[in-house]
């Protein structure tokens, strides 16, 4: 069995900070990589985890969110740049397009790199494949994969990925809601959005608190989710620059009875083995 291995590559959100990166997570297994999402920062994350933007070969968006999508343009142009000379994109409708547009926007910029003689391998032959209904994804590493609509202001996909038996659950951005108990049931590890964990509020934040709710979820409600689903293990992303990590573990703990996990950006963890299990 070939240990499937995730790094928080950002654990931000829209609103950019220090110690936080734009929303990104690449898993590992054998020598297969797949990156989801691609917030603002993310090649650099790459890079100081140890991976070559050139190694990372298959992109999967939940949603197309600026938060998520900003670090795309230096991915696609700076990972052809570096030599790398095929890329898979998946996301939901919608990816095509986007991806369409950061060409086209840089298009001058990768005629000229063409011109000086860089294969267009890689950065104009882009295969993107857009996820039309939730159900089974299909890609081209062949991995067991289903997609669920998640609730949140843009159509969003929480995945499911089913790998040598591990099983990993990557919520995106969603208010709490059936579907994500479901498509996280008895998952080995959840990653789930806890945007709404418990920090000071600035003034402009409590002006759209009431608002974020219907988008997103508390350090409570994430664990409710994850606790209902039984999954073994999960790790909270997705926290504003406010968010006080130690009150929403006190918050979350209570509510879940797996092992609870609010990271820092480039930390590692194993899908199916637990952190004690690991002697760390
Ligand atoms: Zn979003
Ligand atoms: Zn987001």
């Amino acid at each position: 069995m070939a240990d499937m291995k995730i790094t928080m590559l950002g654990t931000g959100s829209p609103r950019p900070e220090v110690s936080r990166s734009g929303p990104a997570q690449i898993i590992e297994w054998n020598n297969n990589r797949i990156l989801f999402d691609c917030g603002e920062g993310t090649t650099g994350q790459l890079l100081k985890a140890g991976y070559t933007p050139e190694s990372v070969t298959h992109l999967w968006f939940t949603h197309l969110h600026s938060d998520h999508t900003f670090g795309y343009g230096q991915f696609l142009i700076g990972g052809w740049g570096r030599g790398r000379s095929e890329l898979t994109v998946i996301g939901p409708p919608g990816t095509k397009a986007f991806h369409e547009k950061i060409l086209d926007l840089y298009k001058e910029d990768i005629d000229y790199r063409c011109s000086l003689g860089r294969s267009e391998k890689g950065v104009k032959d882009v295969h993107v494949i857009e996820v039309e209904e939730p159900g089974k994804v299909e890609n081209p590493l062949g991995v067991q994969a289903s997609a669920a609509k998640m609730i949140h202001n843009v159509c969003t996909y929480g995945y499911r990925l089913e790998i040598d038996g591990q099983v990993l659950v990557i919520s995106g951005d969603t208010a709490p809601h059936e579907g994500i108990v479901e498509l996280a049931e008895d998952a080995d590890l959840l990653v789930i959005d806890a945007s709404l964990a418990a920090g000071e509020q600035s003034g402009a934040l409590a002006k759209i608190w009431d608002h974020l709710q219907k988008e997103h979820c508390t350090a409570e409600q994430a664990a409710e989710i994850a606790e209902q689903a039984k999954v073994k293990k999960v790790i909270f992303t997705h926290f504003l620059p406010e968010v006080d990590t130690e009150k929403a573990y006190q918050e979350a703990k209570p509510l879940f009875s797996g092992e609870l996990i609010i990271p820092e950006d480039l930390e590692t963890y194993y899908v199916a083995k637990t952190t004690a299990e690991l002697g760390g």
